[in-house]
């Protein structure tokens, strides 16, 4: 349960964005009042996927995902919330909790296991926007003990264009050694034109380019085409939502970096997270 300091904190917080007309009025619904009390409640919970090296079979490192623990829907997957919170704004206070409790859960976790897995989180173009975002970054890590070059963030193709002053506050975090990836690379709005410039080192190949991967015929055309920019770039990629022991096989051989998905290990809490994951390509 939430502390009275946290709920004021809250409340402060609600009252002062609201003032400075950054909250819509729909913040006063009570689907919003619910949201925002549950993430004060500490009712948000993260979840962890494997990543997987396609060329060792090695762990290299989870990606958080976050759950809303509902008292009486049980555990919501974020296609429920986040919506939501981005329409209301509290997806900034959303975003600061998650990347809090994963830097600090993730550093626990290497201590207990040895692990030198790291963690990536996922970033949304609000919390970027904020020229705070940087500091919140970093303090994040120092205060977990987290070192940079484990912390990868996540932001869509799609956060690129529509909030083009954040590659500034990108380019800081990386000159520190966080790392940058675009998600669901190859759905959003292009960011190919300036790709070469945009401050990035990962490519999160989208599931619907994976998905197209089947039995028998290797990649398609089009994945090869990325695989072959981002080796051009010096650009790592990691294929999301892999589901077959023939898209694993396909993907390693067309030279895809990295893996993530439900054939390989499915969200977990952190504490289930296979540690010495191996590549489980027999069919
Ligand atoms: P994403 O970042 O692209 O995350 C991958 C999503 O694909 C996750 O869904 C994951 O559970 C799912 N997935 C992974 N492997 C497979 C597979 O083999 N098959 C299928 N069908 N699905 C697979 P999830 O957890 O429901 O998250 C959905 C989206 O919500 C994420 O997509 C991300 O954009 C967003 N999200 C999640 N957590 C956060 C967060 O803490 N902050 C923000 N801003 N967004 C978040
Ligand atoms: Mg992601
Ligand atoms: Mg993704
Ligand atoms: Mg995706």
């Amino acid at each position: 349960a939430a502390t009275w300091r946290q709920r004021a904190d809250a409340d402060l917080y609600a009252a002062k964005r609201r003032r400075r007309g950054l909250l819509p009025a729909s913040l006063d619904t009570p689907e919003a009042e619910e949201l925002l009390r549950a993430i004060t409640d500490g009712e948000l919970v993260l979840r962890y996927q494997p990543v997987v090296d396609l060329g060792t079979g090695a762990l290299t490192g989870v990606e958080a995902l976050v759950r809303w623990q509902h008292p009486e829907r049980g555990l919501l997957p974020p296609s429920t919330f986040l919506p939501l919170a981005e329409a209301t704004g509290v997806v900034d206070l959303l975003g600061a909790r998650v990347l809090r409790a994963a830097c600090h859960e993730v550093r626990e976790w290497q201590r207990r296991t040895g692990t030198t897995a790291g963690v990536a989180v996922n970033v949304s173009g609000a919390e970027l926007a904020s020229p705070a975002y940087p500091g919140r970054v970093l303090r994040a890590l120092a205060d977990s003990g987290l070192s940079a070059s484990d912390l990868v963030l996540e932001v869509t193709e799609t956060a690129f264009a529509e909030a083009p002053t954040m590659t500034a506050s990108l380019a800081a975090l990386r000159a520190a050694g966080v790392r940058v990836a675009v998600d669901d690379f190859g759905t959003g709005w292009s960011t190919l034109s300036r790709l070469d410039q945009l401050p990035v080192d990962v490519l999160k190949l989208d599931k619907s380019f994976v998905d197209r991967v089947v039995p028998g015929e290797g990649c398609t055309p089009v994945v090869d085409a990325v695989l072959a920019m981002a080796r051009a770039l010096d650009l790592e990629v990691t294929a999301e939502g892999v589901e077959t022991a023939e898209q694993v096989c396909a993907l390693r051989d067309a030279g895809c970096d990295a893996a993530q998905g439900y054939h390989l290990q499915r969200p977990v809490p952190l504490e289930d997270v296979e540690l010495s994951a191996r590549l489980r390509t027999a069919a």
